[in-house]
């Protein structure tokens, strides 16, 4: 039976896997979503597209468990937002230094046979730690009726909407709320939204959606992938601060690590729970199955406390 997501979010603390909107390596979602739902891991969240849908549910059934036992959300972007940017090499500004390669999270540069380094788009976030002068970056368009098309085909929880640009486009998020047929949730992070800013949106949310069951996510510093300090989660639990008077379901993310609930609570913060990226992908890799769930579901108990 299709599970209520907002019921889910008022019985207690979930925790969300972001395997991110530009990820679109199969190989990455499929061991990723294994070790996490062994994990007890709620609900991932993947870019809008049928591989990516069917990768989770790959990796659900590799780890001996139901797909109905877990929520699933697809993430777009507008147009401005860091979660839609992809690396390009601009070989003629290149040294082939090498330096690219061995800062990305996601191993998705790699050194071919003529020494320059070539970007693998499917594994790119777009997190811009590569950065360099023979980089740049281009937008990856979200196709939101794509989205509203693969959320209705395959019965999903909730589509996410990367909302963080220098100018909101209102009318367009009006349109993808009056259209949406699924629960929407919407990122929301202070690089150019001011406390106002971000009030005004949310009740303009509120008042197009007709009710308040739609989530927002309070993001921090998206994709920082940051270290295990109260730093690092710091901007994302003071988002959430910043918003939760005026609204009602609330997931921390962006920065987020084992020290995010801890956080939360000493600072009284009312949430639903907490979506991790980079910090939970980072803290698996090259580990050993056994090794990587243990780890995993620390991490997952910790922040579903
Ligand atoms: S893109 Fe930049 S960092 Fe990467 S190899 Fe070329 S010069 Fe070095
Ligand atoms: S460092 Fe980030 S932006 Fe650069 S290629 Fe890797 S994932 Fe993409």
């Amino acid at each position: 039976m299709k599970k209520n997501l907002f019921k889910i979010l008022n019985e207690r603390k979930i925790f969300k896997l972001v395997l991110g909107l530009g990820n679109q390596s199969e190989e990455n979602i499929v061991s990723n979503v294994e070790i996490y739902a062994k994990a007890g891991c709620d609900m991932f969240d993947i870019n809008a597209s049928e591989e990516a849908i069917n990768a989770v549910y790959k990796g659900i059934e590799k780890a001996g468990k139901n797909k109905e036992d877990f929520l699933l959300c697809i993430s777009t972007g507008i147009s401005g937002d860091a979660h839609i940017n992809k690396a390009e090499i601009i070989k003629s500004k290149c040294s082939g230094c090498s330096a690219c390669v061995n800062v990305c999270p996601q191993d998705a540069i790699i050194l071919l046979d003529d020494g320059y380094p070539f970007v693998q788009k499917e594994k790119c976030i777009g997190c811009k730690k590569c950065k360099c002068k023979a980089i740049s970056f281009f937008e990856n368009e979200s196709d939101f009726d794509e989205a509203f098309r693969l959320a209705e085909k395959y019965n999903l929880d909730c589509i996410e909407i990367h909302l963080s640009s220098k100018k909101v486009p209102y009318d367009l998020l009006k349109s993808l709320i009056k259209k949406s047929k699924t629960p929407l949730s919407f990122c929301l992070d202070r690089k150019y939204y001011s406390n106002e800013k971000m009030k005004k949106i949310i009740n303009k949310i509120k008042k197009w959606c007709g009710s308040s069951e739609f989530i927002i996510q309070a993001d921090g510093v998206p994709m920082s992938g940051g270290e295990n300090t109260f730093s690092s989660t710091l901007q994302a639990v003071s988002t959430a601060h910043l918003i939760s008077d005026f609204t009602d379901y609330i997931l921390i993310s962006g920065g987020t690590n084992e020290k995010t609930s801890e956080l939360a609570k000493i600072c009284g913060i009312k949430y639903n729970g907490i979506s991790v990226g980079s910090y939970a992908r980072n803290l698996i890799k090259d580990k050993s199955p056994e090794e990587a769930v243990l780890l995993a579901k620390k991490l997952v108990d910790t922040c579903k406390e």
